[in-house]
């Protein structure tokens, strides 16, 4: 089976590990600054709190090897808050004053802790009342989804990032309401919702197809 190693250091990875052994992978879980070093076959940065995160990989000392890892080719999957840690620029929300469900603004801006993702995201994008939705959309570039065509897939999210734009070599794979919310670059997977809260496991056979 496939190895895949999952970031365990807070946030919803253990939903992930559940999807993945659901594909016949083995799930090795990434919680001290030596599990990085092992060898595995792709990488999941689950959501939670980015800011949280970013600290824990800083602390860690994870991030050499991770950023690394994902530029020579790693294949990798970021959620919601894993997409903001891949980002090559990541703005903060800023809900507009006297207006907390109103559209949210760009605050400042700095590249996400691993930042290899050719994308911009806002994060908390989504404003208070719209924090937490699902929905179904159409996502392209699924395994067995021939060029050109889409697949309804199920999407949660919960106080979620919107991709701004893809820069480069990133592919849009899906939207919602006009917003970029799942993107590919290469071997690097990005998207805004939570695909481990779903039983549809294509997001998750994506990633093992790229190993
Ligand atoms: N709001 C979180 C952040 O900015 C992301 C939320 C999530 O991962 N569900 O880090």
């Amino acid at each position: 089976g496939k190895k895949i190693a999952v970031l365990a250091v807070q946030g919803a990875f253990i939903e992930h590990e559940r999807a993945l052994a659901k594909l016949g992978c083995e799930c090795i879980e990434l919680r001290q600054g030596p599990d990085v070093e092992q060898p595995y076959d792709a990488l999941v940065l689950p959501g939670g709190e980015s800011t949280a995160q970013a600290k824990m990989l800083r602390e860690l000392g994870m991030l050499d090897t991770l950023k690394s890892r994902v530029a020579a080719g790693l294949p990798v999957l970021g959620t919601c808050a894993g997409l903001i840690l891949l980002a090559q620029n990541v703005e903060e929300g800023v809900p507009a004053a006297g207006d907390p469900n109103g559209p949210v603004a760009a605050g400042a801006t700095a590249p996400g802790a691993i930042g290899t993702l050719p994308v911009t995201v806002r994060r908390n994008a989504y404003g208070r009342q719209l924090g937490s939705f699902r929905t179904i959309a159409p996502c392209a570039g699924l395994p067995g989804v021939p060029d050109g065509e889409t697949a309804d897939i199920p999407m949660t999210f919960i106080r979620a990032p919107f991709i701004k734009e893809a820069h480069e070599s990133a592919k849009v794979l899906a939207h919602v309401d006009d917003r970029i919310v799942a993107v590919r670059s290469g071997n690097q997977l990005g998207v805004s919702f939570h695909p481990e809260l779903d039983e549809d496991l294509r997001i998750h056979e994506l990633l093992v197809s790229l190993i």
